[in-house]
């Protein structure tokens, strides 16, 4: 599509017209010396306000043809048309975008489309008030954005949208295993934010909530169900994370216990690791060669 960035292959967002006449995002190109595509040495980088202007008429008529979901804490675009209940489809083209710059490496241009994405939602909740749905989308776009601003080098920022997430998956009331998942991602996202920048008291508190959140969850499923396990393996990280920042506050043996508490968990669903998705095996292989370290 021609007015796809070579780089993110997103939309534009921000064009620069080289002195070789090709286009990028100004963000993309700007580590370069030579253009990508055609290798010429980059004199000029001049404002395409006109490419720029044509992008943004095309997000105008074009958003209009998907749906938002919310999978695995993470923000997804369904293509499928479903009845729409809570997202607006122009939610669903801006979160598309978004998440094409964010794989594309272009966060700023995913932040500015999120953000987009974060205005129609909102204005869904100020049309209807919330709902499970609309506080798992909004978490899950929030939490998209917290990631965008901790690839930009910006904690602070991506703090505040990390509590925005937590704030909209509270508003849901609802204790439903889908919201719960967000909710603890969220926390632990806090959590390890504030381990980078070294406050461990603080991230203990987060790691903790969300270590509640998982506690109740684990509690709230039914016997058979079965994504109990995967609920338990959830539960042993966010054990191992709680057990990780007592660990480092010298805690040793409030870290044992918790330590203790994962690996018990994790040998319990040995079995049930046989039919989990592979990727979830090795999750728990790594996680129970760690936790034996850690008890042994
Ligand atoms: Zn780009
Ligand atoms: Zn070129």
């Amino acid at each position: 599509m021609p007015l796809q960035c070579a780089r993110c292959h997103a939309l534009y967002y921000d064009c620069v017209k080289l002195s070789c006449g090709d286009r990028f995002c100004r963000f993309c190109i700007a580590p370069s010396q030579d253009c990508v595509l055609c290798g010429a040495d980059i004199k000029v980088r001049e404002s395409d306000k006109e490419t720029q202007s044509l992008v943004d008429a095309y997000i105008e008529a074009h958003s209009n043809e998907h749906t938002v979901q919310e999978v695995d804490g993470k923000a997804v675009v369904k293509t499928d048309e479903l009845p729409v209940s809570g997202a607006s489809k122009k939610a669903a083209f801006f979160l598309q975008q978004g998440l094409r710059a964010f794989a594309g490496g272009n966060h700023p241009s995913a932040l500015t489309r999120l953000s987009l994405c974060k205005e129609e939602l909102l204005k869904n909740v100020a049309e209807g008030g919330y709902n499970t749905e609309l506080c798992c989308q909004l978490g899950a776009v929030c939490g998209s954005q917290g990631d965008c601003c901790r690839y930009l080098g910006q904690p602070d920022a991506a703090a505040s949208c990390y509590q925005e997430s937590v704030r909209h998956l509270k508003e849901s009331g609802e204790t439903n295993l889908e919201v719960a998942h967000a909710l603890s991602v969220s926390l632990n996202k806090l959590g390890d934010l504030q381990h980078w920048c070294g406050d461990l008291a603080a991230a203990r508190t987060y790691y903790a909530e969300g270590l509640q959140v998982r506690r109740d969850a684990v509690g709230s499923a039914a016997a058979g169900d079965e994504s109990l396990a995967s609920l338990k393996l959830d539960l042993a990280v966010s054990l191992t994370k709680v057990a990780d920042a007592e660990q480092a506050l010298d805690k040793q043996d409030a870290a044992h216990k918790l330590f203790k508490e994962a690996l018990e968990l994790v040998v319990s669903i040995k079995d049930a690791m046989v039919e989990a998705p592979p990727a979830s095996h090795a999750k728990w292989e790594q996680l129970h060669r760690l936790l034996g370290e850690a008890t042994a």
